[in-house]
């Protein structure tokens, strides 16, 4: 007779490929360990795909059905619209259509659970109408998750506005939270648009039945016993969560072709994730610092930009970036580090150059699967955070985990060439750069340990897999 068909996991993604891509990696566990099918529907933030999108969904594997849902059309939104505003209405426009689908597919296969990213959890209710179990994919930290699940109590204890706390935020387990580190809607005044905002999505947390989270227990032990159970709700520490495998041409790319030929350790690599930007006068700042350190490196650069919350590119095709074109940059930059430094517009294979032995560290805004790669292959980190939780990460990786070192800033929020120069050869020379070293190995061996079979991400996979498939959670 005919086979039964699998039981799916419908995973609802929004428009940022720092969810994209550890979601298709977890579509992928699921279809390949555990004999699940797995839809991922991805929204899109532009009409045309981005560029960064396409590089990723050509490496989706098979047996992962990844559906594009229509992008808002170019006019939706007026040109002045924040990102922010553009991800909230590439998302709620989208929701309709991803009812329509997840109700086809649930007419033709047994639907074992829904996992929707934070920027889908209102559509958390699709799945309470199939009577299926939702989980949060959470893209970071048990640390950040803890702060933002606890936010609606720390909201009505205490008086006065984050931003003027002298005192750091304690929650159980978690190292103490600077007031300074905090997302920026926490910051803002508390009788604000953007807070409330952040408040009323902070609530939305208590609709789904457990999180998935892009950690490992042994990277935040304590973090685990206090966050687990808190409002009932089940955390499942998934991580590390990482596109581990390169794609098959990254290794003819102009970036690994060009770090075959540097020494061993010798490169800095530079990458503010996807969405990260700068504005002209940082952009000079680190390109002279850059040149200052006289190392090598590769940059990953994007046109500048005034956002003021620093992810001015994250819709690269929005944004209309005109590839190639380095006008920007200090006068005579580009030629007076032609033998030392490569540029690459936009988008790099990162996971190729990062597990390439050239590299010696990498600044990175801490967007949490920069971190994760990072740890993962050993390289010391230059934490430069500049949105979302990132603070958070980079005070976490320097104070708890020792392997960063943090760029300070100016009174006026801008680090200087010499500051940049000054990192640098704190993560590349002995002194600190061997203490970052070593720290960061043993974070490895753990991070590789987790995904080893008896590890912990393996392990907590097929305890969900599990579950979804017995479908005991309706008991
Ligand atoms: N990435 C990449 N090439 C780039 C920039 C980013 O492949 O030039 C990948 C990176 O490896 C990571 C993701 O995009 O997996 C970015 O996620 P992250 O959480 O670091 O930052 P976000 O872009 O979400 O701020």
């Amino acid at each position: 007779g005919q086979e039964a068909p699998r039981p799916r996991v419908i995973i609802l993604c929004s428009p940022c490929m720092g969810h994209l891509i550890p979601l298709v990696e977890l579509a992928r566990r699921l279809v390949t360990d555990h004999g699940l099918a797995a839809t991922l529907l991805f929204t899109p933030a532009t009409p045309t795909p981005s560029q960064e999108y396409l590089a990723v969904a050509a490496m989706v594997p098979d047996g992962i059905d990844l559906v594009t849902l229509p992008g808002p059309p170019a006019d939706a939104l007026p040109p002045s619209a924040s990102v922010r505003e553009c991800l909230a209405h590439a998302i709620v426009s989208n929701i309709p259509r991803a009812h329509q689908i997840i109700q086809s597919l649930a007419a033709s296969a047994p639907i074992a659970a829904m996992v929707v990213d934070v920027g889908f959890k209102s559509a958390s209710g699709i799945a309470a109408e199939l009577g299926v179990p939702v989980y949060m994919y959470f893209p970071s930290t048990l640390t950040a998750l803890s702060l933002i699940r606890q936010f609606p109590e720390l909201d009505a204890t205490i008086t006065g506005e984050f931003r003027d706390a002298t005192e750091p935020i304690r929650l159980p387990g978690c190292m103490p939270i600077m007031a300074s580190d905090l997302p920026s809607p926490m910051l803002a005044d508390r009788s604000s648009e953007v807070y409330a905002k952040f408040l009323h999505g902070a609530r939305e947390y208590s609709k789904v039945d457990g999180f998935l989270v892009n950690s490992f227990p042994e990277l935040e032990p304590a973090v685990v016993n206090s966050v687990s159970g808190l409002h009932h709700q089940s955390v499942h520490a998934i991580g590390p969560l990482v596109w581990t495998r390169p794609a098959v041409d990254d290794k003819d790319h102009e970036c690994i072709k060009w770090l075959d030929r540097q020494p061993s350790g010798s490169v800095v690599y530079v990458s503010l994730g996807s969405g990260g930007t700068l504005t002209w006068q940082q952009t000079a700042e680190l390109a002279l610092g850059l040149e200052m350190s006289q190392r090598r490196f590769i940059w990953v650069v994007k046109r500048p930009d005034d956002d003021p919350l620093g992810c001015g590119s994250f819709f690269g095709a929005r944004m209309g970036v005109d590839e190639e074109v380095f006008d920007f940059l200090p006068e005579g930059f580009v030629e007076r580090t032609r033998e030392v430094g490569l540029l690459v517009p936009s988008w790099a294979p990162q996971t190729a150059i990062l597990s390439h032995s050239s590299i010696g560290c990498f600044i990175t805004h801490c967007g949490w699967n920069s971190v994760l790669e990072g740890l993962l292959n050993g390289i010391p980190l230059i934490a430069w955070p500049l949105y979302a939780e990132q603070r958070i990460n980079a005070a976490m990786l320097e104070g708890q985990l020792g392997v960063a070192t943090r760029v300070k800033l100016t009174d006026g929020g801008l680090v200087l060439k010499e500051e940049v120069a000054r990192v640098i050869t704190c993560a590349m020379l002995n002194g600190d750069g061997e203490t970052l070293r070593k720290k960061i190995h043993k974070l490895q061996n753990r991070a590789l340990h987790a995904l080893s079979s008896t590890g912990s991400s393996v392990h907590a996979v097929a305890q969900l897999s599990d579950l979804w498939k017995s479908g005991s959670w309706q008991i």
